[in-house]
């Protein structure tokens, strides 16, 4: 059966600013970060995201990031910089490897959790495909999938879905929304994924 996203409760809609990664779900006061890890090294947040306080774009690095001391404004840097924190940070389950400065990637989940998000330097466009990579997004999409959760990739503004039996490339998605469909085979559960403007009838919420 197809089930489609109005009754759907697998339909999700993203867009490049529809939720900006740098947003924070948790603040410097309430992480609960993993013991024994850190940012020492890394500065990759402060690359790959958009910090608007800042008027800083996503994959430029801040100007005020030097790489011998840190940020340069560490007393009165934005709040969304001190509230934020990579899975890497938050989860004791994402492997020590996925460290951002060691894997050219920051892990980060999507308000909702429906979503795991690996976002890419893209100088370092392929890094998701490298090992132990690819094998552990496809373990947590083998995971995730089972109860209507989703890995994606994102390398600038492409979007890729990582499924347990294959990549899904929708494209340079931009400020449009991605439609999920789910159905069920004789192997399990199946998604689809529909690319959206935001103003088709079908991007609209249903009804309560
Ligand atoms: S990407 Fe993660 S580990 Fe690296 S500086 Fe940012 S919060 Fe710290
Ligand atoms: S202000 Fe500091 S913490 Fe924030 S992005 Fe720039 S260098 Fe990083």
């Amino acid at each position: 059966m197809n089930r489609h996203h109005r009754d759907d409760p697998a339909f999700h809609a993203i867009g490049r600013h529809g939720e900006n990664p740098r947003q924070n779900f948790v603040t410097e006061a309430t992480a609960n970060l993993v013991t024994g890890r850190n940012c020492d090294g890394c500065y990759m947040c402060c690359k790959l995201f958009e910090i608007p306080t800042l008027a800083k774009p996503e994959n430029v690095w801040c100007t005020n990031c030097d790489f011998g001391s840190g940020c340069t404004i560490y007393e009165s840097r934005p709040q969304e910089c001190r509230d934020f924190f990579c899975h890497y940070r938050l989860d004791k389950d994402v492997p020590e490897h996925w460290k951002p400065n060691r894997s050219h990637m920051v892990l980060k989940a999507t308000a909702d959790g429906v979503r795991i998000v690996a976002h890419v330097d893209p100088k370092r466009p392929m890094a998701w495909r490298a090992e132990p990579y690819y094998r552990d997004l496809k373990a947590w999409a083998a995971n995730r999938i089972q109860v209507d959760k989703q890995v994606h990739v994102r390398i600038g503004a492409r979007t890729i879905v990582v499924l347990p039996d294959r990549d899904v490339d929708l494209g340079e998605i931009g400020d449009k929304l991605i439609l999920t469909r789910k159905s069920w085979t004789p192997q399990g559960p199946r998604f689809d994924f529909e690319v959206l403007a935001r103003d088709d009838p079908r991007a609209r919420p249903p009804r309560p």
